[in-house]
């Protein structure tokens, strides 16, 4: 689960990481009443006027702006709530602004320039081991970074049995370039930055950038937060965090019916039990020539109240050209599926694309002559290979 920027920014600070602070709007008025909060708050003159959606880049696509009076923050948050943002991580249509972070300028000038750089905190799948990846070019796209300039990219490996070792912060501030007070700064901040991420059951910090203000502060200025679902169970504070908003309403649907989907691209809709299978059956599709519209495991339990619901899902999707029901039946009876989908289908009337059934496992017989036999626009493979050929038949 992904949060916003203003929320994880307020996960951070929770665990004593510093923020640039800050106060989220959904109107203009509210907008210069945070920012008078703010002024009061923090001595601040200037205020960022900030989008709040799940991407990145927001600064490029004119999501980030700097108001530098009162009268400026409501014309800017006038100008950014209800726009839709357009950056590189957005589909060409843009995300919908529903509320702003107006949050305290710290690029104030000083005893030495401002600088950005770049943390973030993830698992290494290589080694299964935590790491802090960091780097000097903060405030830019780090995949560019990588590409150009791959030896400005440092990793900094977390030790399970020990933790972050003191020793391995201050290399990290070392490596910035940092001294004097930015360099405790640093240390503490990428030490709070762990700590954070290990106790939030995150799967991925990125604050990008991690600002040094002129006056030596270290600082979170921007953060993107994802937290592992399957660890949400423990953490309800941040489960109410979710913004279904930016979220896929296909997929927010089909959570709420414990399907677990996928929205894809592609023209064959699929509807399988099992992870592994949905995946394997995806690439079938792709073999037979169409391109997977979803992935979509319907679990053990594939009554027909479940595959109706599922049905529903993969024909909200007007691409959908076929569907490719891929059960194998281990624990589940084929024919108690073969059943399901029979009056599923009876129940929702007409379905407008061809549907292919392969049911394979137990009682897989009697499943193929339920289906064969039900008098439905519905056809049965016991094999693979032939539910392939099919596929590729209604899509020629
Ligand atoms: P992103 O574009 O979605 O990654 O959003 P960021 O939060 O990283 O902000 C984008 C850019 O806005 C930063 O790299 C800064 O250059 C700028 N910015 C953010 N906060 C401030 C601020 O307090 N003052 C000024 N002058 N610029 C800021
Ligand atoms: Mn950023």
């Amino acid at each position: 689960m992904n949060l916003h920027e203003y929320q994880g920014k307020e996960v951070l600070n929770s665990f004593g990481v510093t923020i640039q602070r800050g106060i989220v709007a959904q109107t203009p008025d509210e907008a210069v009443a945070a920012a008078k909060k703010l002024t009061e708050d923090t001595g601040t003159g200037w205020h960022v006027i900030k989008a709040q959606v799940h991407a990145g880049g927001r600064g490029k696509g004119g999501g980030v702006k700097l108001a530098k009076n009162l009268d400026e923050v409501r014309t800017i948050a006038g100008q950014i709530i209800g726009m839709n943002l357009i950056t590189p991580q957005t589909s060409a249509e843009g995300k919908k602004v529903h509320q702003v972070l107006v949050a305290e300028d710290v690029y104030y000038p000083g005893d030495s320039e401002p600088e950005e750089y770049y943390i973030s905190v993830l698992l290494n799948r290589t080694t299964g081991r935590n790491m802090i990846m960091y780097s000097t070019e903060g405030g830019m796209d780090i995949e560019t970074v990588a590409e150009e300039t791959p030896h400005l990219i440092f990793h900094e490996e977390i030790d399970p049995a020990t933790g972050l070792l003191p020793f391995q912060a201050r290399k990290v501030a070392f490596n910035l370039g940092l001294s004097g007070t930015a360099f405790k700064g640093m240390t503490k901040f990428v030490t709070a930055l762990v700590k954070a991420y290990e106790s939030s059951d995150s799967s991925m910090f990125e604050i990008n950038p991690v600002l040094k203000t002129s006056d030596d502060k270290i600082i979170a200025v921007d953060a993107k937060v994802s937290i592992d679902d399957n660890a949400l169970f423990r953490h309800k504070d941040y489960e109410a965090m979710r913004d279904l908003r930016e979220e896929n309403p296909v997929e927010v649907e089909a959570r709420a019916v414990g399907l677990n989907y996928v929205d894809l691209e592609g023209n064959v809709g699929c509807m399988v039990n099992g992870a592994g299978l949905a995946m394997a059956t995806m690439d079938l599709i792709k073999q037979a020539g169409g391109e997977p519209a979803n992935f979509l495991d319907v679990g053990g339990t594939a009554d027909a109240e479940r595959v109706e619901a599922a049905f529903n899902l993969i024909l909200k999707d007007p691409a959908v050209k076929a569907i490719l029901v891929n059960i194998f039946g281990g624990i589940v009876r084929c024919d108690r599926v073969a059943q399901g989908i029979v009056d599923a289908y009876k129940n929702m009337g007409t379905i407008n694309v061809p549907i292919i059934v392969r049911l394979q496992g137990t009682n897989a017989d009697i499943a193929k002559e339920l289906i064969d036999n039900s008098g439905l626009d519905v056809q049965s493979a016991i094999e693979f290979q032939e539910a392939a050929d099919k596929v590729q038949a209604v899509l020629a």
